[in-house]
């Protein structure tokens, strides 16, 4: 129970707390929604007013064992008492680390044999790209840097991962670096211009285009490739058919790494333990966050390919020990969130729960919403999922970013009981729920939608 007066909690929130992601001048002056969140049990969480919601987004798609998973919040305290925190600089380690770099790789794609942790999403992609960098200059090949994003791909928020994220709102008065990214197509088959295309010729149009890119700039400066296995704040966009093997033959065709950012899809969202062996992708390095400790602590990681690795040990050889670290890598407390996550993930059986439930989840949603005026796409995969509205669905005439239908209709689900999130876009509305969910919670999310749909449209 908190311990702060409800007018304490939010005075001091409005007058001190520097949001994220957040309308600041309308935060100050009380004009956001401003819901303070006291706990969470399965897939609800509950308000310091006492209000209980059904989750259907997992926090920020992170919470996927689900909320009071006290086998993760016991071994935290039980670290936090034996050894809260040691380095891992200079081939220092602790026990969890150690345990939880073994479990990563034992799940990940056959051809990736180390993994290196920070805390963040973003941090994980910086360290990507200095990785690509270093390699190339190992390589001796100082002139293939540039690394292609996709408009509407999403892989952070910092000074080079906002660059590499393909929307607006990331860039616009930050002055982030323009170079050395570049951005291609988005594979996002329901918007695309050429209405008489199919899924595959799609597919090839986005690789023919990335192959135009890359003989423009000079396959000789282009070092890597960065994308989501389905595009996640974008819009949660899937890949259309037969789209990651066209791109993965380009890639290897001009020697190019393949950065798979999994930040939302490893550990089973769509249903398969990687979205890399989902789709066939063979990166060199994945991204990895939020699913590694369902968010029970901050941890990320990088893996890294065996071939990648034996470059990288080249270069140390040849320059010394990497300049690269965080005082967090590898922080024993989140290692040890991160060991009990996993063993819950598969105590419960979540990944193959993700793929059962979440297309009974994704069917269901379609038949409810998908017949709509004012919807145009019911799209996803696993336990990620989005309905796109339009204003005219025959002619795919679609809302203004002023209309603010997703913003609306997320507040009317959140009347029903049910949290989505309307995805920064405007006009879609996101499901991430925990992978725990079951038939039962599906039907609610989907019956609370039905009715916020109707509310607003
Ligand atoms: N990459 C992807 C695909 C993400 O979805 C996110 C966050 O949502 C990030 C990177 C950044 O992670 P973080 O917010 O932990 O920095």
């Amino acid at each position: 129970q908190p311990t702060l007066s409800h007018n304490e909690l939010h005075a001091w929130d409005r007058d001190h707390f520097f949001h994220p992601s957040t309308h600041m001048a309308q935060h100050a002056r009380g004009e956001t929604p401003n819901r303070i969140i006291a706990g969470g049990e399965g897939v609800y969480i509950t308000d310091v007013d006492g209000k209980r919601s059904l989750d259907a987004f997992a926090g920020l798609y992170c919470v996927n064992v689900g909320y009071g998973r006290t086998k993760i919040s016991d071994a935290i305290a039980r670290q936090a008492s034996q050894l809260p925190y040691y380095h891992a600089y200079v081939g220092h380690a602790s026990e969890p680390s150690i345990r939880l770099a073994k479990m990563v790789i034992d799940r990940a794609p056959a051809h990736m044999s180390r993994v290196f942790f920070g805390l963040s999403g973003s941090d994980a992609n910086e360290t990507n790209i200095k990785l690509v960098w270093y390699v190339n200059n190992v390589l001796g090949r100082p002139e293939k840097k540039k690394i292609i994003s996709r408009w509407r791909g999403y892989h952070g928020s910092g000074v080079m991962t906002g660059s590499l994220t393909g929307l607006a709102a990331f860039h616009n008065l930050f002055d982030l670096p323009r170079a050395p990214v570049l951005h291609t197509e988005s594979p996002y088959f329901y918007r695309r211009e050429d209405r008489s295309l199919t899924e595959e010729q799609f597919s090839q149009f986005c690789a023919d285009k990335l192959e135009e890119m890359i003989l423009a700039e000079g396959p000789e400066t282009i070092a890597a490739f960065i994308g989501e296995p389905v595009l996640g704040t974008g819009g949660i966009v899937p890949p259309p058919a037969g789209y990651w093997p066209k791109i993965q033959a380009i890639l290897d065709k001009y020697d190019i790494i393949l950065i798979a950012d999994e930040v939302v899809t490893a550990f089973g969202r769509l249903g398969s333990m990687f979205g890399s062996d989902h789709y066939g992708m063979k990166p060199d390095l994945i991204t990895i966050a939020k699913g590694l400790t369902s968010a029970y602590a901050p941890l990320s990681g990088v893996i890294v390919s065996e071939k990648l690795w034996r470059i990288l040990e080249q270069g140390s050889d040849t320059f010394g020990p990497i300049g690269h670290g965080w005082t967090y890598s590898s922080h024993p407390l989140c290692t040890a969130a991160g060991v009990a996550n996993l063993e819950v993930v598969d105590e419960l059986d979540l990944v193959n729960n993700a793929r059962d439930v979440g297309a009974y989840f994704r069917r269901s949603l379609a038949d409810a919403v998908g017949g709509h005026r004012i919807v145009g796409d019911v799209r996803g995969e696993g336990l990620l999922a989005s309905v796109e509205f339009v204003r005219d669905r025959d002619d795919r005439i679609f809302f203004d970013a002023a209309d603010k239908v997703g913003p609306r209709i997320s507040t009317a689900l959140l009347g029903q009981g049910v949290i989505g999130r309307a995805m920064p876009q405007g006009d879609i509305l996101g499901f991430a729920p925990p992978l725990c969910l079951t038939r039962e919670e599906a039907d609610i999310v989907v019956a609370a939608t039905v009715k916020a749909v109707d509310e607003v449209a």
